[in-house]
C-alpha cells in the first residue's frame, strides 16, 4: 500500500511538471484529484488516501516553492494518509481497504466517532504506526498564575519559577551508547538508540509542556532569536527541533485549555537585571558570557541564575506590556 501511495505520489510529481513545462499550468491538489480519480481500486488503497496525497503534494510543492518535488522510493519511509471515512474501528481492529489490522493500544481511540483524517506511518526502524486525530476534553482547574519561560541551549527551558524542564544526563548517556553502536557497525542497534533518545525527548517535552498550562493562566515564552543560535557551537538542529517543539506543544495545549500564550521579544533578557531593571556592566555578555550561568548585579547586589533572571524579564516584558494597555 506503501508503495502505491508512492506511485500516486510520482505521477503527481511528473504530471505537475509536465503541466508547468508546456503549459506554465500548476495544478492544484484538486486538479490531481480529478486526473487520478478512480484509481484506488486499480492499487488497492482508499480513495479517500489518494485525494490526501494529491493535496499534500500541492501543498508541499506551493510550500516548497520548487516545479517539482522529490521522487518517493524504496528509501522513502512508508506513508499512507487517508480521510476519517476512508477507515473504521471494530473491536480493535481497524479497517483500510479492505484489510483488517490489529492495534496495539486500542482503548486510546475514542469508543465512538470522534476522529478526524490521519495516517499509517512508518519510522525508521520499520514499525508502522496509526496517526490519527481524536476529539476530546480537556480538563484544566481555573488557575491564576503566570509563568515566563527562556527556551535556552543547556537546558530546554527555564521557568521564571525557578522550575527547569532539563535534557540532562540521559541523552548523554545514551549518546556514549550510540557511538560505541556506531563504532561496532550495529546499525540496528544504532537506529534503535536514535529511536529511544527522539521519544524519551518527545516524552519528557510533552509532560513539561502539560504541567505548565495545566498550572498557569499565562505563559509569555522568549523569542529565541536565530542569531543567538548562530553564535554558539551548539546549533545542532537537535535543539532548535526541541525548542520548537516545546513552544508548539505550549501553544496547542494552551489554547485547548483557555490559557494565554503569548511569545515576547527576548532581546536583552539574559542581560537586565530582573530585580532592578538597570543592565548593569557585571551582567554577562556576548559570546563569553553564555558559559556565565550565574552573576551579581553590580548596581543593586542581587544574585541571579542566568536563565531564571531571563525568563523573570520575560515574563515582565509581557506584564509591562498589559500594564500599558490598560493604562
Ligand atoms: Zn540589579
Amino acid at each position: 500500500m506503501a508503495n502505491a501511495v508512492n506511485y500516486v505520489w510520482n505521477y503527481c510529481n511528473e504530471t505537475s511538471l509536465y503541466a508547468i513545462r508546456y503549459n506554465n499550468d500548476w495544478l492544484s491538489g484538486f486538479d490531481l484529484q480529478k486526473l487520478t480519480k478512480g484509481a484506488g481500486k486499480e492499487l488497492g488503497i482508499n480513495s479517500t488516501t489518494i485525494q490526501e496525497v494529491c493535496s499534500e503534494y500541492a501543498l508541499r510543492r506551493k510550500k516548497a516553492r520548487k516545479r517539482k518535488l522529490r521522487w518517493r522510493g524504496r528509501k522513502s519511509l512508508g506513508w499512507i494518509p487517508f480521510k476519517s471515512t476512508g477507515i473504521s474501528f471494530k473491536d480493535g481492529m481497524v479497517h483500510y481497504a479492505g484489510h483488517e489490522l490489529k492495534l496495539f493500544q486500542p482503548e486510546r481511540l475514542p469508543a465512538k466517532g470522534g476522529y478526524g483524517s490521519g495516517e499509517f506511518c512508518e519510522d525508521s526502524r520499520g514499525r508502522w504506526y496509526l496517526c490519527i486525530s481524536v476529539e476530546y476534553e480537556v480538563k484544566a482547574p481555573e488557575v491564576y498564575a503566570s509563568v515566563g519561560i527562556d527556551l535556552g541551549l543547556r537546558s530546554t527551558a527555564t521557568l521564571s519559577n525557578g522550575q527547569k524542564v532539563s535534557n540532562g544526563r540521559y541523552y548523554r548517556m545514551m549518546e556514549r551508547k550510540l557511538v560505541k553502536a556506531q563504532q561496532g557497525k550495529k546499525k540496528r542497534q544504532a537506529k534503535g538508540i536514535h529511536a529511544k533518545i527522539k521519544n524519551k525527548r518527545m516524552d519528557d517535552l510533552h509532560k513539561a509542556s502539560t504541567r505548565i498550562v495545566q498550572e498557569n493562566k499565562v505563559i509569555v515564552v522568549g523569542n529565541l532569536s536565530a542569531k543567538k543560535l548562530a553564535k554558539t557551537k551548539m546549533a545542532k538542529s537537535i535543539y532548535d527541533a526541541a525548542t520548537t517543539m516545546f513552544r508548539t506543544m505550549l501553544k496547542y495545549k494552551a489554547s485547548a485549555r483557555g490559557r494565554w500564550y503569548v511569545e515576547v521579544d527576548e532581546a536583552n533578557t539574559t542581560r537586565t537585571c530582573s530585580g532592578c531593571r538597570a543592565i548593569p556592566a557585571s551582567a554577562p555578555k556576548g559570546v563569553k558570557g553564555l558559559s556565565i550561568r550565574e552573576w551579581v548585579c553590580c548596581e543593586c547586589g542581587a544574585i541571579h541564575d542566568r536563565d531564571i533572571n531571563a525568563a523573570l524579564n520575560i515574563l515582565r516584558i509581557e506584564c509591562d506590556t498589559l500594564a500599558s494597555e490598560v493604562r
